[in-house]
């Protein structure tokens, strides 16, 4: 009864190291851990103790006797990542885990390590994490907006929960003593760089990223485009996106771009309104959702189904959660790939692939269609999108599909940060294993580190960012260990005069955990996860009444915003 990963893997590792038996690969210390689409339990050398579903963050493991329908491919993609051997042979163990990190130097005359974090999602809070395994160590996490943890909360789909539950983590992190949130804080707005230092011996930049790749054909920016990565945060209540023009009066809406963001979006906008209501999806996209004409979506890719961009585990998740076909020409594309391919990975999808329904018979509930080799061109209509016009890619041949709404989703881009190097064409930070470099003369910005999407890229998934801010603090506490971070200027405790001189309406750990139980409060009337406020406004009433006794006119709104009579 060998435990099986399934679809939710976030592959940040916290399994591989809980496994007493090394059980679990690639772990974070081998080839191929960075780029893994998620990570494989060796039956044969699982020994059954279920150390891994409770270390797991997004209730990804369970013993294969418990697996759902929908789940059970996992259990022979789980198997096939190891070479066939006879039941009951183990693995020879594997290269040691990633070393731990050094002891901060703590010597009398210094201030213990205190960093500052800006950004709350996965990269900031790993960092977090690992720096306060350090006796001592203090960490100040900024984020702009009142509620943390970034794309966790506005980028991951609604309708996977289970993949959120990682924030139970992130709670638990933010919970230690030396620990501080300053939410509502905007770095480059209320505080700069220099401020920072002053009040730190180093800065962690994991700030992301946080712009859309842009495509530049003609008609992108008509009403009736957008990108998918708009279309998420306004599913999830970002309150940046809660006035997102989503028009869902056609009949089809087009995709372009196959990657998982393009799967995220074509799920939420085939799925069944009612459930979607029992998640935390906001309020003014469901009540869209359930007025939606939308009857197909296309995920437009420029090149074959051999290279598609979105990952083995979600195309299970979205095959067995919605109608998906192809048309007769992407199924013989599909089978010509699969004549061609050799690697295992890519062999499977393209099975699921073949597996698929064609586009011929009338639909009876709403589908995707995978379309395969479409280069766009332009987006037709003169006043506001009506479609696409693509090339079949290599040649001239024109193909044009009908839409009311036009999205890219063709990736993330990082975004220059004031008073940092910036790589324009990578869209990153220039850095070397996390600090940051000066382009011109390769040597450390001192105190200047990066983690997550602004430090490697967009690419990989949440636990990606464990290994990856491991190795940004490695970097940090060797750099303090050997001196060359220096004291803080200011004297300790004038940070927080600081902060509330320049953001009176700063929110502190106490503020998030009142709104975060007023989330949950409201959403639980409704069997929801939670009901999230979508206005920031909002978020401060809520903070604001456990910073201070609320007068009645304060008191009167609380009340309404937790729907009380
Ligand atoms: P992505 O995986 O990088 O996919 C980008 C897609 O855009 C690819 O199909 C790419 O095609 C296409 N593309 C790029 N430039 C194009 C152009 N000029 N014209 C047409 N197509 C173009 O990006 P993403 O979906 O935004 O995902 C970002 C990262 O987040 C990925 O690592 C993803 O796995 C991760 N993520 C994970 C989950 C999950 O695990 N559930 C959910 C969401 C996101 P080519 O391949 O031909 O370049």
């Amino acid at each position: 009864m060998p435990h099986v990963i399934t679809q939710s893997c976030c592959n940040d590792g916290s399994c591989v190291f809980a496994c007493p038996v090394n059980c679990i690969h690639p772990s974070p210390d081998e080839p191929g851990f960075a780029t893994s689409e998620m990570l494989y339990i060796d039956p044969v050398a699982c020994v059954d103790c279920g150390a891994c579903v409770s270390a797991c963050p997004v209730g990804a493991i369970a013993p294969d006797t418990r697996l759902d329908a929908k789940q059970l491919p996992f259990v022979e993609i789980n198997a096939s990542f190891y070479p066939k051997r006879p039941e009951g042979e183990k693995l020879p163990p594997t290269s040691k885990l990633a070393p731990v990190i050094p002891a901060a130097e703590v010597r009398a005359r210094r201030r213990p390590l205190t960093v500052a974090v800006v950004g709350s999602g996965p990269a900031a809070m790993y960092a977090a994490d690992e720096l306060l395994t350090q006796h001592g160590v203090r960490v100040n996490v900024f984020e702009k907006l009142p509620t943390p943890y970034g794309l966790v909360r506005a980028g991951v789909a609604p309708d996977h929960q289970n993949t959120k539950r990682v924030t139970r983590l992130f709670d638990r992190i933010s919970g230690h003593r030396h620990f501080r949130f300053y939410l509502n804080v905007e770095i480059g707005r209320h505080l700069s760089h220099a401020d920072l230092l002053a009040h730190h011996h180093a800065v962690i930049y994991a700030v992301g990223a946080p712009d859309d790749r842009r495509l530049g054909i003609d008609g992108m920016g008509l009403p009736g485009t957008g990108t998918a990565t708009e279309l998420v945060a306004w599913l999830n209540g970002h309150p940046e996106f809660t006035s997102l023009p989503v028009d869902l009066d056609h009949e089809r809406v087009v995709i372009i771009g196959n990657g998982n963001v393009a799967l995220d979006v074509a799920r939420v906008l085939t799925a069944d309104p009612d459930d979607l209501a029992r998640t935390d999806i906001s309020d003014h996209a469901l009540e869209v959702l359930r007025r939606s004409a939308v009857r197909e979506v296309v995920i437009a890719a420029r090149r074959g189904p051999a290279h598609s961009a979105f990952t083995l585990p979600e195309l299970i998740g979205l095959t067995g959660a919605s109608d998906v076909v192809l048309d007769a020409g992407d199924h013989r594309r599909v089978a010509g790939d699969l004549a061609a391919v050799s690697d295992r990975l890519t062999q499977t999808k393209l099975q699921i692939l073949s597996t698929l329904g064609d586009d011929s018979s009338s639909p009876s509930r709403r589908r995707i269609r995978l379309a395969y080799e479409l280069t766009p061109q332009r987006v037709l209509g003169e006043r506001r999108a009506t479609g696409v016009e693509f090339t079949v890619t290599g040649t001239d041949e024109a193909h044009r599909l009908e839409a009311g709404l036009v999205l890219t989703s063709i990736g993330y881009r990082g975004k220059a940060i004031r008073g940092l190097p910036f790589d324009e064409s990578a869209a990153v930070v220039p850095n070397d294993s996390g600090r940051v470099t000066d382009p011109g003369s390769g040597r450390p910005v001192p105190g200047a580190y990066v983690a997550g999407w602004i430090k490697r890229g967009p690419t990989g998934f949440i636990g990606t960012n464990k290994s990856c801010s491991l190795q940004t603090v490695h970097a940090l506490v060797a750099d303090f260990n050997a001196g060359s971070l220096t004291d803080p200027a200011a004297p300790p405790g004038a940070l927080d005069d600081l902060v509330r001189a320049r953001q009176p309406d700063v929110v502190g750990s106490a503020g998030w955990r009142a709104i975060d139980a007023a989330e949950i409060e409201r959403g639980s009337r409704d069997g929801r996860p939670r009901n999230k406020f979508t206005d920031v406004a909002d978020m401060l009433a809520v903070a604001v009444a456990v910073a201070a006794p609320a007068p009645p006119r304060r008191r009167r709104l609380l009340a309404r915003l937790s729907g009380e009579s």
